[in-house]
């Protein structure tokens, strides 16, 4: 997708992050099935090997699988440490967030997804860990050490904190204590700021131990619940947003601007699809819900990028984007078109073709 472009094109980044091989994955003598090229930037799945057994991916022996090649803006090789190529969360940051965050300063909205199946390593990009923190503390950590280090006395800061989840199309306040049944907020529109959510909670921050805790704290309230694959997989969509105003005070006049920006990082629901998982009832329901947003989702920054690739016709473009046919869309409308920078990152394992090729193909087209 076309970078760089102001105005009324939008800026859409897709990039692809492969992990690298979970314990399960080691301990069933499963091969890597996919290659990078990072001269290229193209990202190649193979097909598996079909030996009499099905033991090392996970293939169907009646199937004929192919190799596929993408191209993306990155293909980060994060599957072994041990490579020259190997891509830390430091150089994720390095390569999209910090950019991003330029231009929040700049007084612009960024929206950073996580896309992929369950355990292919949307989380760890987003949050990672206490010794390899991902894109939202770095983000964080970056952000209040350009506050800090501001020396001008005519800007004042104020960041705020929100997070929110939508879970079977409807939004739930994550900074506040569960209830039981639980209550969803209702999305309204304002003729001047959009769409939003009613009554969400919205607290001020001035460090990054305070985001933190809030952090924790919505993570703890998040919406899961576990499926025939396993594992506790995530079914809603998270959607964490720090909100950054920065005050001008001019001196001789005596009067205030101010250049509000909001950072939204969010962490998608499980991609793979609700049949394969042997979904019924509630589970299915959510599913097709999921299916639908993340549907939604992929047009959305379809149509963004084609808009920015063709500068002229933008205007056109824009109003064919299908903002309303999610509520997650909907909701990030204002962090998505415009001025905004977008970025997905589709996160893939190493081991999967099926799962990986649903993945990579939905990247393809969102570019
Ligand atoms: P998801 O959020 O997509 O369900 P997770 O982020 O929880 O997946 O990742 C699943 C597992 O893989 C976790 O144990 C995580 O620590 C590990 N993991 C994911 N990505 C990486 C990576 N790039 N490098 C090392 N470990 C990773």
């Amino acid at each position: 997708a076309a970078m760089g472009k102001q105005g009324d094109g939008a800026n859409v980044r897709v990039v692809v992050r492969v992990r690298g091989f979970l314990p399960r994955e080691i301990e069933r003598g499963a091969t890597c099935i996919v290659s990078m090229d990072p001269a290229t930037e193209t990202t190649t799945l193979n097909a598996p090997i079909q030996v009499g057994t099905t033991q090392n991916a996970r293939v169907n022996a009646r199937k004929t699988y192919e190799s596929k090649t993408f191209t993306f803006d990155n293909s980060f090789w994060s599957a072994n440490r041990n490579d020259p190529h190997y891509a830390d969360q430091e150089e994720i940051y390095n390569a999209l967030g910090e950019e991003f965050l330029d231009h929040n300063f700049e007084g612009y909205h960024t929206c950073i997804f996580a896309y992929g199946q369950t355990g292919a390593g949307k989380s760890y990009t987003m949050m990672g860990t206490p010794e390899n923190p991902g894109l939202i503390p770095r983000t964080c950590e970056d952000l209040f050490e350009r506050i800090e280090s501001n020396e001008s006395p005519n800007i004042s800061y104020n960041v705020r904190v929100s997070y929110f989840e939508v879970y079977n199309e409807n939004v739930r306040d994550l900074l506040v204590p569960k209830r039981d049944p639980p209550y969803n907020l209702k999305v309204r529109e304002s003729p001047t700021e959009g769409p939003y959510v009613k009554d969400l909670t919205e607290v001020q921050v001035r460090n990054i131990e305070e985001v933190m805790r809030y952090m924790r704290m919505g993570d703890a309230s998040r919406t899961t619940a576990s499926t025939k694959m396993n594992d506790t997989s995530s079914r809603s969509h998270a959607v964490f947003t720090l909100i950054l105003k920065q005050i001008y005070h001019d001196m001789d006049t005596d009067e205030t601007t101010e250049r509000m920006a909001r950072i939204r990082l969010v962490d998608l629901a499980g991609s793979e699809r609700a049949n394969a998982t042997g979904a019924t009832g509630v589970r299915l329901r959510e599913g097709s819900n999921i299916n639908k947003s993340l549907t939604t989702l992929g047009r959305v920054i379809a149509a963004l990028a084609e808009a920015s690739n063709k500068a002229t016709s933008s205007r056109k473009n824009k109003d064919v984007v299908p903002y309303r046919d999610s509520v997650l869309t909907w909701l990030l409308k204002d962090s998505l078109g415009g001025n905004s920078k977008t970025a997905m990152i589709a996160c893939i394992s190493p081991t999967d073709y099926d799962e990986t090729l649903s993945t990579l193909r939905y990247a393809d087209q969102a570019k």
